[in-house]
């Protein structure tokens, strides 16, 4: 199981905080005349007194990963607000869809960021991946009793194959499975016990103490949430909860309401990319058998009834939330985080999904080979 870190790292900060969009220092060096002090643009690091990244990353250099994400900013600029806001959720509508950013860190520990990269948002049901990772380390390989690891091809919210699989749902990721993955979390725990570990789970991977819930958006999901309740009513009723429906939705609501933004999220998914191991923090998180079970779980059920085709079109294990947010990992390379409010008819990222067919094709990270 995971422990607690003690010291937080704080060593990979690339870029001003509070100003996005980012530019890089790359992109700016290539404006005629700019500088840090003309361009208002911190240079917060010497491009040409870093060393080349890496092997791992097959020849792919540094200043190739930070062009390749500034191609695909730019590529993504006159598309912003493509696709639809997640709007059954009151507070996700008021998110101006007007939004795009990147960030990828590589397993030796850079990040790389574009666009809207420090802005946080609501990660919604990539938390699901975390949820699982906490299960499947109090539950072991029991957690598989209650929920199954099949594609459901279904919505996220469907609730039709229940019945017939007699409130078994067919994956950790659609909303029914990650709310029995919650119920597992809290056995033995309060709510809030449950909502705490995750936290502090969530902050632990990504070495990053600031991580937060929004409690706003807890709350606007708690008060629309009608049809989460009929799945979890549905799921009681066949014995597939063990707590009081309204306090597991409590605890899911909350994790869904995680704030990252996605330098935060990409450095969290760091793990899952190293065999279980986060290398800026030095903590094994899973084993490496682990690591390998939950992406191929992303890459078949990590989008809904788009998972065909994400791993068509992208080819790495990912997840996707309806805040517009998606976590791929290219395994032994890189975790990358993109977020982009818009959804397609499926409810995922319209621009994200994009971007990263544009990044897979451009560093033949896919799986599935170049
Ligand atoms: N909180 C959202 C819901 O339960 C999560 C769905 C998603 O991100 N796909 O509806």
């Amino acid at each position: 199981m995971w422990e607690r870190a003690s010291n937080i790292s704080t060593s990979v900060v690339l870029m001003p905080c509070d100003r996005p969009p980012y530019i890089s220092p790359i992109r700016a060096a290539m404006i005629p005349h700019s500088s840090s002090r003309d361009s208002g643009i911190d240079f917060a690091f010497d491009v040409a007194n870093r060393t080349v990244v890496t092997l791992a990353n097959k020849g792919l250099g540094m200043q190739d990963i930070q062009l390749i994400i500034d191609r695909i900013y730019d590529a993504m600029v006159p598309r912003l607000g493509e696709g639809k806001v997640a709007d059954y959720i009151p507070e996700l509508a008021k998110v101006d869809p007007k939004q795009f950013g990147i960030a990828v860190t590589t397993v030796e520990g850079e990040t790389f960021v574009a666009g809207n990269a420090e802005v946080p948002f609501s990660i919604q049901s990539i938390s699901k991946v975390f949820m699982l990772t906490l299960a499947l380390g109090k539950a072991g390989e029991t957690v598989w009793n209650r929920v199954g690891r099949e594609p459901s091809g279904s919505s996220f919210n469907s609730i039709v194959q229940l019945e017939h699989e007699a409130g078994i749902p067919r994956n950790p990721f659609v909303n029914a499975g990650a709310i029995v993955v919650s119920d597992i979390v809290m056995a033995g725990h309060q709510p809030r016990e449950a909502i705490g570990e995750l936290l502090r789970f969530v902050q632990y991977v990504a070495d990053d103490d600031s991580i937060i819930i929004d409690n706003a958006v807890a709350k606007s999901e708690n008060a629309t949430g009608y049809r989460n309740y009929a799945l979890a009513n549905f799921m009681r009723s066949f014995g597939n909860l063990h707590h009081p429906v309204e306090n597991v939705l409590g605890v899911y609501f909350h994790q869904c309401a995680l704030a990252m933004t996605c330098h935060q999220l990409s450095r969290a998914g760091l793990f899952l990319a190293n065999q279980g191991r986060n290398p800026l923090s030095g903590h094994t998180v899973v084993s490496a058998r682990r690591a390998k079970r939950i992406n191929a779980l992303m890459l078949t059920c990590g989008h809904y009834d788009g998972s065909g085709d994400f791993a068509y079109s992208v080819g790495l294990p990912g997840k996707s939330g309806v805040g517009g947010g998606i976590l791929a990992i290219a395994p032994g390379k890189a975790s990358i985080a993109v977020w982009s409010p818009g959804l397609n008819k499926v409810g995922n990222s319209a621009l994200g999904s994009a971007a990263l067919e544009m990044l897979a094709n451009q560093t033949g990270w896919s799986v599935f080979g170049a």
